[in-house]
């Protein structure tokens, strides 16, 4: 069982008034792909580099498969690494920078042999592997990295950015036969990005972080779908999630928000929040667009219309807050003319105005 807890891990570095790693606590479980996702310097390689030891904790703990690491250096800690810079060795041929790892442990040449020859195959560098990494392309080098870090049978896969470097196709293509190559091995993971699709689509959970604290941590789609904080919600997607302000008034048994004088049905749950401000959280995807007024549709008028190839985004003005809204690819729209939109009850989520954290509602 290599499962890895990190509790209450805290580092603030010298002469910096702001922790880099403010109290930070995560559990992650055997064989589990954990992606820590957020902005430049929320402290997400500070975090990985004190499970690395390449880094100390002022304070906290970093049990690895019930092993207490926190202060081992990092040559005990039975972590293979992968990072942005492709960091392979120039002078080896990929065979010998795939079997580094492996002649540094001591391992018995025809194990060698054998795990070079299996990494080499699944990660598809077999006619290269007499080749020098100034022979091959960015991708196949980065390859070389991730065939060095999964022969070494180590209790934990750590691997910062490494995709940043290769360009936006060879990333797509890497990105899924990464994903392919992990479940395969089922090595713990802990993957660090800034980039949300990444994050999403290679995570069995992504924790959010921001300011050296993670803000939520869940499966992609829970995070996306219901976002902890509107830091959240704007960081993942593209476009990221529409706030709108508004006012809660309950009536007759009857929730509305006020809108800047659109009134749009609100769930009863909100009641509890009736004469006050809230930010209403909707995703540009989930609103539905017509040209017709249909029951229960709010006009708006179009600002911009942007094709996107796979859909067109259009950016709207309705009762007097912009949001944008994504349709089919179909759709066509010109700046001033009116659209309907409808904004569906169960595809809206609630925000604290003062706090930015989601709404505590009953259920
Ligand atoms: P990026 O995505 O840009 O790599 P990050 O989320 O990985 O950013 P960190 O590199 O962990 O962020 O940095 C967190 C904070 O700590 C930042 O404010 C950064 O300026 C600061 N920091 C990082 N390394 C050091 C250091 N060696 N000395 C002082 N401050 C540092």
């Amino acid at each position: 069982m290599t499962d890895v807890s990190i509790s209450r891990l805290c580092k603030t570095y010298p002469g910096q008034g702001t922790p880099a790693s403010d109290d930070v606590s995560l559990d992650i479980a055997d064989g589990e792909f954990l992606v820590l996702l957020g902005p430049s310097g929320c402290g997400k390689t500070t975090l990985m580099r004190m499970v690395a030891g390449l880094e100390l904790a002022d304070s906290g703990r970093v049990i690895v498969g019930g092993r207490d690491i926190t202060y081992l250096p990092p040559r005990e800690r039975n972590l293979s690494m992968v990072f942005q810079s492709y960091a392979v060795f120039p002078h080896r041929t990929v065979a010998d920078n795939i079997a580094f790892g492996l002649r540094m442990r001591g391992v018995d040449r025809e194990v060698v042999a054998r795990k070079v020859a299996w990494a080499a195959d699944l990660l598809q560098l077999g006619p290269y592997l007499q080749r020098y990494p100034a022979q091959l392309s960015g991708g196949q080098r980065q390859r070389v990295a991730v065939a060095r870090a999964i022969v070494v049978d180590a209790d934990l896969l750590l691997m910062d950015e490494p995709l940043s470097n290769l360009d936006a196709l060879l990333r797509l293509s890497f990105r899924a036969e990464l994903k392919k190559l992990v479940s395969e091995i089922g090595t713990t993971t802990l993957y660090v990005t800034h980039d949300q699709v990444e994050a999403l689509s290679l995570g069995d959970r992504v924790a959010v972080m921001r300011d050296g604290r993670i803000i939520q941590c869940d499966q992609p789609m829970t995070v996306y779908d219901d976002p902890a904080t509107e830091f959240v919600g704007s960081f993942l997607g593209s476009p990221p999630m529409n706030f709108l302000s508004g006012r809660v008034h309950g009536s007759n048994g009857s929730t509305q928000v006020d809108l800047g004088g659109l009134h749009l049905p609100a769930p009863s749950r909100l009641a509890s929040y009736a004469g006050r401000e809230v930010r209403l959280g909707v995703r540009p995807e989930t609103i539905a667009v017509s040209r017709e007024g249909d029951p229960g549709a709010s006009p708006s008028t179009v600002s911009v219309f942007e094709p996107l190839g796979s859909a067109v985004l259009i950016t709207a003005e309705l009762a007097g807050q912009e949001l944008k809204v994504a349709a089919p690819a179909s759709f066509r729209a010109s700046p001033g003319e009116r659209l309907w939109l409808t904004l569906a009850p169960e595809r809206m989520r609630w925000y604290d105005p003062e706090t930015g954290s989601a709404l505590e509602l009953a259920p």
